[in-house]
């Protein structure tokens, strides 16, 4: 009876959602790269659908682990739906088991700025979480050692001029509270956020906050996420990972992150090998990913001439295509380096990385 109960869960989830998706983005050296989305509702709170769903989202989209984070203070549906703060996430729970996909319990708790919403994952019981005060609600996730980040710092509903850090966050940092920010919701990039991170040591997140049904995606298209690098695929090495920064964020056709895991997920994508005749080189770009790459020429010995015929719009890696350019060698120069910047890796606030290709 229950094989036929989880066989009927299982049947009823997976036609709307036929085919697992798939996104290629490489690993890193001991690590896997883990799609995942930390802040998402469901009826529960002030979402459109049943948790089941979003797993089933998932699925379809090709992620690796989600977090349902329904509002504690914020239930519009609450007359209707009368039930625990734990309850989304029993729901979603047993799908993603059934479906391969990792279900990380959380809450969101929503407050007006200071300190405005925060997440809270890695939770055991969301009830604790039901204070007035927020500092209450914080310690009693901190207490379940959840992992909690500050979402969307820029909101203009609550930050209407400029994306400030207030001393009330500072308070959070000292304490060791806030673990992380996200520097992406819903589509929106918040550099100061992202240069908070650099600075104070946090995690970088990026999430869809998704509250209506997940659109359907075209080919290249994706969800905001967070690229975890993890030991394995399970939520204790996605824990391990977010404590120790080890992220990066997919936003578009950006990847936002630390230059050390930017540099190496950009070389595990694209091989690169350069092949050199009389007075000229070949540079070729192997892109094994689902990435797309923009490059733009950077200061470099005028002897040199490569991506010439793009002078003003980047030269384009695109996803999954092997591309050469031909480098000329003036003026008896007989190498030297190939320098641009990939404009959509941001390892900077709005500011692409540097690499250089030897010829
Ligand atoms: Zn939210």
């Amino acid at each position: 009876m229950k094989k036929l109960l989880l066989f009927l869960a299982v049947y009823l989830t997976i036609p709307l959602f036929a085919q697992r998706g798939k996104i290629d983005i490489p690993n890193l050296k001991g690590y896997m790269t883990l799609k995942c989305d930390f802040h998402m509702h469901s009826v529960f709170s002030d979402g459109l659908v049943w948790p089941t769903v979003r797993v089933g989202e998932a699925y379809r989209e090709g992620l690796d682990a989600i977090s349902i984070t329904d509002h504690i203070e914020y239930r519009p549906h609450k007359d209707n739906i009368i039930a625990s703060h734990n309850r989304s996430g029993e729901i979603a729970q047993s799908t993603a088991k059934s479906m391969g996909i990792i279900y990380i319990k959380g809450s969101e708790i929503t407050r007006n700025m200071p300190p405005g919403h925060l997440n809270a994952i890695f939770l055991t019981d969301s009830e604790p979480l039901d204070k007035p005060e927020y500092m209450d609600a914080l310690l009693a996730a901190k207490a379940q050692n959840a992992f909690i980040f500050w979402n969307h710092p820029g909101w203009d509903a609550q930050q209407p001029d400029t994306t400030r850090w207030w001393p009330e966050h500072t308070k959070l940092l000292e304490q060791g509270i806030i673990q992380g920010i996200e520097i992406v919701n819903n589509g929106n990039y918040y550099p100061e956020a992202h240069r908070w991170c650099l600075e104070k040591k946090l995690t970088m997140i990026g999430n869809s906050d998704v509250h209506t049904p997940m659109q359907i995606f075209t080919s290249g298209q994706h969800r905001p996420m967070t690229l975890v690098f993890a030991s394995n695929a399970t939520s204790e090495a996605i824990h391990e990972a977010l404590k120790e920064r080890r992220t990066a964020v997919y936003n578009d056709e950006y990847i936002i992150g630390e230059e050390k895991y930017l540099k190496e997920l950009f070389e595990n994508a694209v091989e690169i090998t350069v092949s050199k005749a009389e007075n000229s080189a070949r540079v070729t770009f192997r892109n094994k990913s689902d990435l797309i790459f923009y490059l733009r020429k950077t200061s470099h010995d005028p002897r040199l001439v490569y991506f010439r015929n793009v002078t003003v719009a980047p030269y384009i890696i695109k996803p999954q295509s092997v591309q050469t350019i031909t480098v000329r060698l003036n003026n008896g120069a007989k190498g030297g380096d190939v320098n641009f910047r990939v404009e959509n890796f941001l390892v900077q606030p709005s500011q692409g990385m540097n690499y250089t290709v030897k010829i």
